[in-house]
């Protein structure tokens, strides 16, 4: 039988030694393909490019060595030890080890010669490695010193490092052999000075001894940002196709409704600010286009997003049309409610009301309304894009916090409103906002409005960090703010992500705040709670009813209740940046000084205490953002866990990032003059997942 030709993009069991079990869990580490080994890149490296003399070696150092054996015993030490004793002339040194078999302490015959690597550490005569990897040399070998760094790979349950090595030298090899294809061209490399990718993965998979490494390990090498740079590129033309095909489909053109929402806009209590204008004529002239709309808008907490988004929707309703809304919790989809039932009281269009919690009269008669177009605007949770729910024309999707919601839920509820007419035009909106470096690449399949003012009047959140000690005191300012009219937040911590030891804890702080309060009234909300208790407690706290409100972290995204001006967190130790600064944003709403007061549990590690410190510090929720991302990484900022975007192999989007104004002008570029490039470029960095693009 003649065997088929293994190329690079072959499967793994093309290479010698995997069968499907080893297959199976390279799979673990994303390995697939031949040529994933070549972007699977060390994580370190070893020398062994010198051989040490013995008598040079000093405790610490992690070095190759050989030397005759002088004397092998084994000893007891609480349990067997076999001591090897090696020389070489120049000096002793013992190899150590705690595990072993006959057969190999057999082969450290006196006299032969055995090559080292390991770490020295002092022992109790002299020098000594531990379990080093070694080779008993047969009479006419010689040490083997290899020419190049030895790569350290990163390793998956049940594959040794030495058999990652192997394979990935096979690729290597078969790279060597026949190169793939040089995809960037050649006027974008002379520019940045990088390297081929062929020069740069061999550099990096065997590097030569006077090779960089204090540049390697910070990610700043010529090869990486070679290999970096055509990953971003990847992943951008990737969105980048998603977003121009999806500029392709039809929409409904929504043309009419200017001096509905004119009035609109005249009848609200304030005078929207330039920025919200500005955003509201971005999106205007988008729906007005027969091509669905890809909007993100990035807002700080309290910018007014909400009021940009049902201008939005009332065009929609005003043409004829159905308009969706959708938030991420239950909570912040009611207060969503709310406010735009009174907002539109006058307009005279229905609105319907879809939650998972809701009893199941009510919803199957919000599913006819909503599938007979009675129901002009739809709001709700995820329970919107369910099985069941047929719209008779959704010609506009808003959705709130998109951060928890995952690319492929946008996706599901895109899909969910073709209809005749088209796609749906689609309004994201987010309060974590990104540098735009990094927004250029996370949302390079949406075009992004930036609400970059806060309403007049607004003041900073004077924010202070005390150790839980002083409760009591906190406790007793708490008191005095109500006696003074105004109303406060009091936040218990999440603990684990339990909803049980969550409720717990809120329980807790509820009882003593009761007694320590009274006679102030006090709520208590949590995600346990069904909707409409919830419902209640919040619109009893909104109305004024509720001096203090104690809830678990379910009221970070959205919640807004202007009158109050104090949030205690508990534990903030616990909380990431951007979390906190969502719950901060939660007070400051009014025209009175808000404060808010970080309770910390003792004592504070360094992370924690930077962060509480950036809090402390700033107010800007750009400033905070990027601090997360450098202390966090984007994956937590984004949510790129729970999205399913494929997640980089090379890149890392905060080092990186500043990278993306060029991988932007070299997209441009390949996409013009080299269609095929791209193509092969997104298929060689995303695989399979490449079908992503396709959605
Ligand atoms: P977010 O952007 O965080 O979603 P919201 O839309 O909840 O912010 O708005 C925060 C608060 O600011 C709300 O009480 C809203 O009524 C108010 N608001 C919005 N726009 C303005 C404005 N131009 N002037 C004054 N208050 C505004
Ligand atoms: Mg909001």
């Amino acid at each position: 039988m003649q065997e088929t030709e293994t190329n690079l993009s072959s499967p793994l069991t093309a290479l010698r030694g995997v069968g499907p079990a080893l297959a199976e869990k390279l799979k673990r580490l994303n390995l697939r393909r031949v040529e994933d080994l070549l972007f699977l890149l060390p994580l370190r490296y070893e020398d062994r490019t010198k051989l040490y003399k013995i008598g040079s070696l000093k405790p610490g150092m992690r070095c190759l060595v050989s030397g005759e054996v002088l004397r092998a015993e084994t000893v007891y030490r609480g349990r067997r030890n076999l001591l090897v004793r090696i020389g070489d002339g120049s000096g002793q040194i013992t190899l150590r080890f705690f595990y072993f078999s006959r057969q190999q302490q057999s082969r450290f015959r006196v006299g032969a010669l055995v090559s080292a690597f390991g770490n020295v550490r002092a022992g109790p005569v002299g020098v000594e490695m531990v379990h080093p990897e070694y080779r008993v040399l047969r009479p006419e070998q010689s040490v083997v010193v290899s020419n190049t760094l030895t790569p350290i790979y990163p390793m998956t349950e049940g594959v040794q490092q030495g058999r990652l090595r192997n394979l990935a030298g096979q690729a290597l090899a078969m790279m060597k052999k026949a190169p793939p294809d040089e995809l960037l061209p050649q006027s974008v490399r002379d520019k940045y000075g990088m390297p081929s990718l062929v020069e740069a993965l061999i550099l990096l998979h065997e590097p030569p001894p006077e090779a960089n490494l204090a540049e390697i390990d910070a990610g700043k090498h010529p090869c990486q940002l070679r290999l970096c740079f055509e990953e971003l590129l990847a992943h951008y033309m990737s969105l980048r196709n998603l977003r121009d095909r999806a500029r392709k489909e039809s929409a409904v053109a929504l043309g009419g409704g200017g001096d509905t929402v004119a009035r609109f806009i005249s009848g609200l209590p304030y005078r929207l600010t330039a920025a919200q204008q500005r955003v509201i004529t971005e999106i205007t002239s988008d729906l007005e286009s027969p091509h669905p709309m890809m909007r993100l808008i990035q807002g700080d907490v309290g910018s007014g997003k909400t009021v940009v988004a049902a201008a939005a929707c009332l065009r929609a309703m005003t043409c004829g049309v159905q308009a969706a809304v959708m938030a991420p919790t239950e909570l912040l989809a009611e207060q969503h409610w709310q406010n735009f039932c009174g907002w539109f009281r006058d307009f005279g269009y229905e609105l319907a009301w879809l939650s998972g919690s809701q009893r199941p009269a009510e919803r199957r008669a919000s599913i006819e309304a909503i599938a007979s177009g009675a129901a002009r605007l739809v709001i709700g949770t995820h329970a919107l894009f369910q099985e069941g729910v047929k719209f008779k024309q959704l010609a506009l999707v808003v959705i709130d916090e998109q951060h928890r919601f995952g690319v492929h839920q946008r996706m599901a509820l895109r899909d969910k409103g073709v209809t005749g007419g088209g796609h749906p035009h689609q309004l994201v909106m987010t309060a974590t906002p990104i540098p735009r470096t990094l927004a250029m690449a996370a949302y390079a399949d949406l075009d992004v409005s930036v609400i970059d003012e806060l309403p007049p009047g607004r003041r900073a959140v004077q924010t202070v960090a005390l150790p839980d000690t002083r409760r009591a005191e906190v406790v007793g300012r708490v008191r005095t703010a109500c006696k003074d009219g105004q109303q406060a937040y009091w936040v218990c911590p999440l603990i684990e992500e339990s909803d049980v030891l969550d409720y717990q804890a809120a329980e807790a702080s509820y009882a003593m705040l009761k007694e320590a309060l009274a006679p102030m009234r006090v709520g208590l909300v949590h995600g346990r709670m069904k909707a409409t208790a919830k419902e209640k407690i919040m619109r009893a706290f909104k109305a004024g009813k509720i001096n203090v409100l104690v809830a678990t972290t379910v009221i970070e995204v959205g919640v807004d209740v202007p009158n109050a001006s104090l949030m205690i967190i508990e534990n903030a130790e616990r909380m990431g940046l951007s979390q906190l600064h969502q719950l901060r944003g939660r007070v400051g709403r009014g025209a009175k000084q808000s404060h808010c007061v970080m309770l910390y549990r003792q004592p504070l590690g360094q992370l924690a205490r930077e962060r509480l410190a950036v809090l402390r510090d700033t107010n800007d929720g750009f400033l905070i953002a990027q601090r997360d991302l450098e202390l966090r990484g984007p994956g937590e900022l984004l949510g790129t866990r729970q999205t399913g975007l494929p997640e980089y192999r090379i890149a890392d989007l905060v080092r990186d990032a500043e990278l993306m104004p060029e991988v932007l002008t070299s997209a441009e570029m390949i996409q013009r003059d080299n269609p095929a490039a791209e193509q092969a470029i997104v298929r060689r960095w995303l695989g399979d997942a490449y079908q992503y693009g396709k959605v």
